[in-house]
């Protein structure tokens, strides 16, 4: 294939996977499957993601290789993710049908995205991610799930434990840390619990128990959506949440005199409610918050 006609390609990718993953930041890190199926791009045209059927492989016919794969853990096929490399079956089908485009992939080297499934019908993406290996043998391709492991000579021979630190780290920045952020936004709505402001790009997934902690898992029950400055209040223990879900400020800024954003910011949360997840399954964990709650009443 002719060297302008990969770079327009190339371009085109970049340009898809820019408005796709401002469309996730806006939502709080996910996106809906009814978007992804008809995505508005900005020159006004729009542009099918995924495969319609919700099949795995998506190969817009004007693109040489697939734009998209889709990944989920109750899907028909046994993908398996390690040390920041995915493998991922061939799609069954006619012979090499959906996979030859996969295989365009690896051979020119074409950023693919990744969407996985995180809720019912809600996907997180992650871009880039490179075919890196493909095994006729097994039937099966490798996918690199960070620019840089391609440099590592993942998938076909076993990671030095200093390589398999570094694919760690970065998937955990690149794919973990991501996914805990979307499927806390998508519980909270993207609306802070204490004070119920609805702007994901002001909001954080915090954790109750801190992460690398023991019980610090990334998991919805273990977090809470918070806005920038209750979250540095949480974390600073300058607010604390009650098991029963009650909001608490630190005793000595209740008493302080200051303009409206500690009045209305701060302390006019004192003994409210929190905001709590739709999903009862979703709802902060009371025990973890207990062991929160003690530190911040010691203070
Ligand atoms: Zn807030």
């Amino acid at each position: 294939m002719a060297r302008d006609a990969l770079d327009d390609e190339r371009l085109r990718r970049e340009v898809i996977a820019a408005a796709v993953q401002r469309r996730a930041d806006e939502l709080g890190g996910y996106l809906p499957w009814t978007e992804l199926t008809d995505f508005p791009l900005p020159d006004g045209t729009t542009v099918r993601l995924v495969d319609p059927g919700r099949g795995g492989i998506w190969n817009p016919r004007d693109l040489v290789a697939t734009l998209s794969i889709l990944t989920s853990p109750d899907g028909p096929y046994a993908d398996r993710e390690s040390d920041g490399f995915l493998t991922y079956s061939y799609q069954s089908g006619p012979e090499g049908g959906k996979n030859l485009k996969l295989r365009a992939a690896m051979e020119h080297r074409l950023p693919v995205m990744r969407f996985d499934k995180i809720a019912k019908a809600t996907y997180q993406l992650i871009y880039p991610v490179f075919v890196i290996g493909d095994n006729p043998i097994t039937r099966e391709f490798t996918l690199a799930l960070d620019e840089q492991l391609r440099l590592v000579p993942g998938g076909s021979q076993p990671l030095s434990p200093i390589e398999k630190a570094y694919a760690a780290r970065l998937v955990r920045q690149r794919v973990h840390q991501p996914a805990f952020r979307a499927r806390v936004m998508l519980a909270y709505e993207g609306t802070c619990c204490v004070c119920t402001l609805k702007h994901p790009e002001l909001l954080d997934a915090a954790h109750i128990t801190e992460d690398g902690a023991e019980g610090g898992d990334p998991v919805v029950t273990n977090g809470l959506s918070l806005c920038k400055i209750h979250h540095a209040a949480y974390d600073r223990l300058l607010l604390g949440i009650t098991p029963d879900y009650e909001v608490r400020i630190n005793r000595r800024l209740l008493d302080e005199i200051d303009g409206p954003m500690l009045r209305h910011g701060l302390q006019e949360m004192h003994r409210r409610p929190l905001t709590l997840p739709r999903h009862q399954t979703d709802r902060p964990d009371p025990q973890r918050l207990e062991t929160r709650f003690e530190r911040f009443a010691a203070v």
